[in-house]
């Protein structure tokens, strides 16, 4: 028998990832699909957050989609209001928004009978050949569990579910965290606070770089006049994403190079001894998704600010109490504190065949066949899933490559006799 009709697909998410693997299939004939997305925009991660000093810290000319060159991005790393922008833009241009239910949590997907039955949040029900979990592996923020938390009697925000009400100037602020978010949030943060206190418990090595530099208008006039040259710009930056990965997987001189530029930043940046040494990581540059910044180090060593690399025991009414017993008086307490990346595509209840649960087929681990299928589980891929987010790669790219390996089974689907 060969079937008579288009696949059924049922994507979820509309962040990059959502984003890439509708225009893809569209792209390539298969217009039947549906974007289920939780939030009330599109987006993903650049529509939930929106802290100050949220910075693309990649170069914006390649973190975009490879269907949907932008030679005008106003800065060489675009603030998150800006790539957010574009993202709207892109849904408008491919006529997305049709296809698109905003705030529909889907809260159950089971495989039954060779189809995917997916429930909503508020009861609705649909039913797809195909489901493709676009849910973001940084998603759900991480609330550090310390004693006393709910004690304080200040604000308390994390930096993904960002609160505008939240005065921040003139104010004792606290940011417990020192990943790529915590040294945006203190370089921004610490400028008009009263008293800036960033509470470490690993420093991370900071590459210095240019996060500010404009784009002159002039460049962007000519990559939009050119764009041969704009697609060459950007076929060079993901050759250039390339040369990072091997930095960042492999020994060589590249390498040592990279991490003697980000003692170098260290040494030639932060002057006093002490305050160095407590910024100094006990492992190499380039284990960890590096940080760029242009201003975290200026930023910590402001006379308004302090880095306090003692555990963190205890959150009190008025402040924190670190592990020597110093009591830190604050009003504003600033979570960058993460996501829970091992819940990804969860809460969702997810069963494949025969009632297999995501938790029994991931109980040691999340793991999915290139990326993207999870045994147990037919019909159902992940688009940047298990194993994709490297930090060292376009993730736009890998979700288009993602998108079109989709899209060679929904065309033997669809051949099948
Ligand atoms: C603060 C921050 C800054 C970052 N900066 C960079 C950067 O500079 N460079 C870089 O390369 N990467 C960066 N990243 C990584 C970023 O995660 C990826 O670049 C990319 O945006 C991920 O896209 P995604 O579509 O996979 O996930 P997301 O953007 O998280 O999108 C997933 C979408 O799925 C929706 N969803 C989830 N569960 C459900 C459900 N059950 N029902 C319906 N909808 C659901 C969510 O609401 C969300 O909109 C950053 C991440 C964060 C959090």
């Amino acid at each position: 028998m060969t079937l008579d009709r288009e696949p059924e697909v049922l994507i979820i998410g509309a962040g990059v990832a959502g984003i890439a693997t509708a225009v893809t299939l569209r792209q390539h004939g298969f217009e039947n699909f549906t974007i289920l997305e939780k939030g009330s925009d599109v987006g993903g991660v650049w529509h939930w957050n929106r802290y100050p000093g949220l910075t693309c810290d990649v170069p914006s000319n390649l973190y975009q989609f490879s269907f949907a060159p932008k030679p005008d991005w106003p800065g060489v790393f675009a603030a998150g209001e800006q790539i957010q922008r574009y993202h709207r833009e892109v849904v408008e241009r491919f006529d997305l928004a049709p296809r698109i239910e905003l705030n529909a949590e889907v809260v159950d997907a089971e495989f039954d009978s060779g189809r995917w039955r997916v429930t909503l949040d508020d009861g609705r029900e649909y039913t797809a050949d195909f489901l493709i979990a676009a849910t973001g592996v940084l998603h759900t923020p991480n609330t550090p569990d310390i004693p006393g938390l709910n004690r304080f009697a200040g604000e308390i925000v994390h930096t993904a579910r960002w609160d505008d009400a939240v005065e921040t100037a003139g104010k004792r602020i606290a940011v417990i965290g020192s990943g790529s978010t915590g040294v945006q949030i203190v370089s921004a943060l610490q400028p008009t606070a009263a008293h800036l206190t960033q509470f470490a418990r690993t420093p991370q090595w900071v590459l210095w770089a240019p996060m500010n530099l404009p784009q002159p208008r002039i460049v962007s006039a000519a990559l939009r006049a050119a764009p041969a040259v704009n697609a060459a710009l950007y076929d060079g930056l993901l050759w250039g994403s390339g040369i990072l990965a091997d930095i960042v997987t492999r020994p060589s001189w590249r390498r040592s190079l990279v991490q003697s530029y980000a003692r170098l930043c260290l040494r030639v940046q932060v002057r006093d001894a002490e305050l160095r040494e407590k910024l100094t990581p006990d492992y190499q540059p380039l284990c960890k998704r590096q940080v760029i910044s242009g201003s975290y180090y200026r930023a910590i060593q402001a006379p308004n600010a302090e880095l306090v690399t003692e555990a963190v025991t205890e959150i009190t009414e008025t402040g924190i109490r670190t592990a020597d017993g110093r009591e830190h008086d604050i009003d504003v307490l600033v979570l960058a504190t993460g996501f829970q990346t091992h819940n990804y595509m969860r809460p969702m209840r997810l069963r494949g065949r025969d009632g297999l649960t995501l938790d029994d087929a991931w109980s040691k681990g999340p793991r999915a066949y290139a990326m993207t299928a999870i045994p147990g589980f037919p019909n159902l891929f992940t688009v940047l899933g298990p194993n994709s987010p490297t930090g060292s790669i376009s993730l736009q790219y890998s979700a288009e490559l993602t998108a079109r390996h989709i899209v060679e089974w929904l065309r033997r689907f669809r051949t099948v006799t």
